[in-house]
């Protein structure tokens, strides 16, 4: 057995862990788990579990059921409420998806990512990946029912001790520390009730199993302060949605490859060329990175989330920002503004790194950078600077993605197929809804 197995055993035995989570995620990045007693965890470590992959989103049909889950033992967290006598004692381990011969499935979000993974270090590059996943907590009602009810009047970086949101906010802190996170800042968003909690990047795949963890611990302390934690990008009209910032950068033999002294804002050759190739493939990208009906509701102009294909330094209204930094050597990036936390983020990263470095291959240029605020030029002035914009809605996202080759390819067929297949379900669906919207103008009138 591997040496860090082993630490996850004696770590069980030491801490007195009674159960053991094995986790992984459907292709919407939802987490499933399945729950073992600690005694099992060897055997398990060993040779993996059998579960039904029949009955998750996006896996095999019931022919083709049985599946294993691999814990990849690097990935072992306890969870710290349960040391405070909530839940008994629990701890989770990530697991990759394998077929019964032990090969990968694909079908598994985090294979899927491996996999870019593998492509681009066999190009010499490790693509880095921070994420700023904004979310809403809202109150509940006494039935314990989420409400829209908000749950403080505060605003951008307010310092008040508000309510229970802040309260709230300092224990997901402390809680995802414990689980080996180093946060960089929290802080309250823009809208009110709205929240903002950084933490540091790291290699894409370790970046995108935080994100899963990060929103379950969100969501698992929300709740005990009786708030209920929400990811989904616009939940309230008229004031700003929630976006998950994501800044990428690219590292060869332990230097970051987007760094040029020499070059126009530090770019580097193959940062320009992984910008363009991220702006080429972008339609496509947005069908993963804005995943559902209601993600294009925030972006729309406004709300300091994007619409239009654009990079610039400083400028927020643009798609794609390349901050300024003190320590460019190291820190040269781009922060795509784009995705919102309901994006799977193990297809999401591996959809962008694919495109990027398909623009490094191609050697594409990306265009000019627009640094006026874009929201103010006229339509003119966008058309004479072939300004173009993001897909409209889900529908026009998911035609982007199927004409697409490397995000197809990134995703693989079995993904790809499965994916499109249960989003046009998902816009079906809404397309014969009647919305609220729809009686409170029509009912009356017509
Ligand atoms: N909430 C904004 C969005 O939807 C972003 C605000 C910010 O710049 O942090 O993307
Ligand atoms: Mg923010």
């Amino acid at each position: 057995m591997e040496k860090e197995a082993k630490r996850v055993l004696e770590t069980v035995r030491r801490e007195k862990i009674s159960f053991i989570r094995l986790q992984f995620t459907d292709i919407f990045g939802i987490p499933k788990n399945v729950e073992i007693p600690a005694r099992q965890l060897e055997g398990v470590l060993e040779g993996g579990i059998a579960f039904d992959g029949s009955s998750i989103e996006g896996f095999v049909r019931i022919s083709e059921s049985d599946m294993y889950l691999k814990p990849d033992p690097a990935t072992f967290a306890i969870h710290p409420w349960s040391l405070d006598g909530e839940d008994g004692r629990t701890a989770r381990i990530l697991c990759d998806v394998v077929r019964p011969d032990g090969s990968p499935f694909e079908g598994d979000p985090r294979y899927v990512l491996k996999r870019a993974v593998a492509e681009a270090q066999r190009e010499g590059v490790t693509m880095y990946a921070g994420a700023e996943a904004e979310f809403f907590l809202f109150r509940r009602d006494p039935n314990g029912t989420p409400c829209l009810e908000l749950h403080d009047k505060g605003g951008y970086f307010d310092l008040d001790p508000l309510d229970r949101g802040e309260e709230a906010r300092k224990a997901i802190v402390e809680a995802l520390e414990k689980m080996g996170f180093d946060v960089e800042a929290a802080h309250h968003e823009v809208a009110p009730s709205q929240h903002e909690i950084d933490f540091r990047y790291s290699d894409a795949l370790r970046t995108a199993d935080n994100i899963v963890t990060f929103k379950y611990v969100v969501k698992r302390i929300a709740l005990r302060y009786g708030l209920h934690a929400t990811f989904m990008p616009k939940p309230i009209a008229g004031i700003n949605g929630s976006g998950m910032h994501t800044h990428l950068s690219l590292f060869r033999d332990g230097k970051n490859a987007f760094y040029d002294p020499e070059a126009p804002y530090n770019l580097s050759e193959v940062a320009r060329g992984f910008l363009a190739g991220i702006i080429e493939h972008i339609g496509a990208i947005t069908a993963l990175a804005n995943p559902l009906i209601n993600s294009y509701k925030r972006l729309v102009p406004g709300y300091e989330a994007p619409v239009n294909i654009s990079w610039a330094r400083i400028n927020r209204s643009a798609l794609i920002r390349v901050p300024a930094s003190n320590t460019p050597e190291t820190s040269t990036r781009m922060e795509l503004r784009s995705p919102d936390p309901s994006a799977n983020p193990y297809l999401l990263y591996a959809a962008v790194l694919m495109s990027g470095l398909d623009g490094i291959r191609r050697g594409l240029t990306p265009p000019e950078p627009v640094e006026e605020n874009i929201y103010e030029l006229s339509e003119h002035e966008r058309l004479e600077r072939e300004i173009a914009t993001l897909p409209g809605d889900l529908g026009e996202a998911l035609e982007a993605l199927e004409r697409d080759e490397v995000v197809r390819q990134a995703l693989g067929e079995h993904v790809l197929e499965r994916y499109l297949t249960a989003k046009r379900r998902e816009l079906q669906e809404y397309r014969v809804a009647v919305s609220p919207w729809e009686i409170e103008r029509y009912l009356e009138v017509y």
